[in-house]
């Protein structure tokens, strides 16, 4: 995992905020309200967060944003890109969260299908919108923190009321601080912090596990809690990551062992390292983790 960024600026993709987000809002607190709270899974549309698929994978590089797997839109079933609900739609406190920009990462099947509805916090709980919906003949009306609004004239702009809706970045930097949630969330935590990386010899051979790398209990706990939520260290993954790892080591001793200049290869070492810890690389984390590593221990060569 690294830390990724949001594209707060320029232009924010249609329904993710404004009039067209509050009205997608109020179709779910009507439902909540129909449904006494118990939104079937098939009720969503996905293609609310569908919509937002490709600016999402450019804000994790071109890779799930929890694993670092290489993902694509139209790429075969088990490299294609999910959006993942980072606070699950399937839990009534996070309902009102379904279509939030800010709520979405883009993850890979594997990672998206082992967290599930998992999401445990330390802090306290979520601030709820408080909507009351009423209807009395054909007239609808909603009230939100004592103001009446009438849906209809939504579309007519902004006022002070709807500020309820709120899904802004803000909002859920507020949010995240509040619940102090066990998963690391890339958006919000520094995951090199969290993580390091080993290679671990197994019977199928070697792999790179992810362990925790704090040194307080709560982040031990939630480092760990991120690992077992998305599975993290499983096979495969703890295989392909290795095997990234060869494929470096391959292409490094060809450049050390090549006939070309100091100079050539001095050039070529720098390109290959900025290659493999840029965060398009796939499991950077990975090797800015080793890098950092490395690092440290000719500082600490030289000193002594
Ligand atoms: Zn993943």
């Amino acid at each position: 995992m690294i830390p990724l960024k949001r594209h707060v600026n320029g232009e924010m993709p249609f329904h993710a905020t404004g009039v067209g987000k509050i009205s997608d809002d109020l179709e779910i607190f009507t439902k909540q309200q129909h449904e006494g709270n118990k939104i079937a899974a098939d009720w969503w549309k996905a293609s609310k967060w569908r919509a937002f698929a490709e600016r999402l994978l450019e804000e994790s590089h071109g890779k799930c944003g929890y694993c670092e797997e290489k993902l694509g839109l139209k790429t075969p079933e088990t490299n294609r890109a999910s959006v993942d609900h980072i606070r699950p739609k399937s839990k009534k406190e996070y309902q009102h969260l379904a279509y939030s920009y800010f709520n979405f990462v883009i993850a890979c099947k594997k990672c998206n299908s082992s967290k599930s509805n998992s999401f445990e916090i330390l802090g306290r709980e979520i601030e709820q919108p408080i909507v009351k919906i009423k209807t009395s003949g054909k007239k609808s009306h909603v009230k939100a923190k004592g103001f009446s609004i009438d849906p209809k004239k939504l579309w007519a702009g902004w006022s002070s009321p709807l500020r309820i809706f709120d899904s802004s970045y803000q909002k859920m930097s507020a949010e995240e601080k509040r619940e102090q949630p066990k998963l690391i969330n890339p958006y919000f935590d520094q995951p090199n912090k969290f993580f390091g990386y080993k290679i671990v010899q197994l019977d199928k051979g070697n792999v790179v596990e992810i362990y925790s790398l704090s040194k307080d209990d709560k982040s031990i706990m939630r480092a760990d809690y991120t690992i077992k939520t998305l599975q993290l260290n499983r096979l495969e993954l703890a295989q392909s990551r290795f095997k990234e790892y060869k494929q470096f080591q391959r292409v490094f001793t060809r450049v050390e062992s090549a006939k070309k200049s100091t100079f050539w290869k001095k050039k070529e070492k720098r390109r290959l390292k900025k290659k493999y810890l840029s965060a398009d690389q796939r499991f950077s984390g990975m090797f800015r983790f080793f890098g950092d590593q490395k690092e440290a221990l000719h500082k600490k060569g030289r000193t002594t």
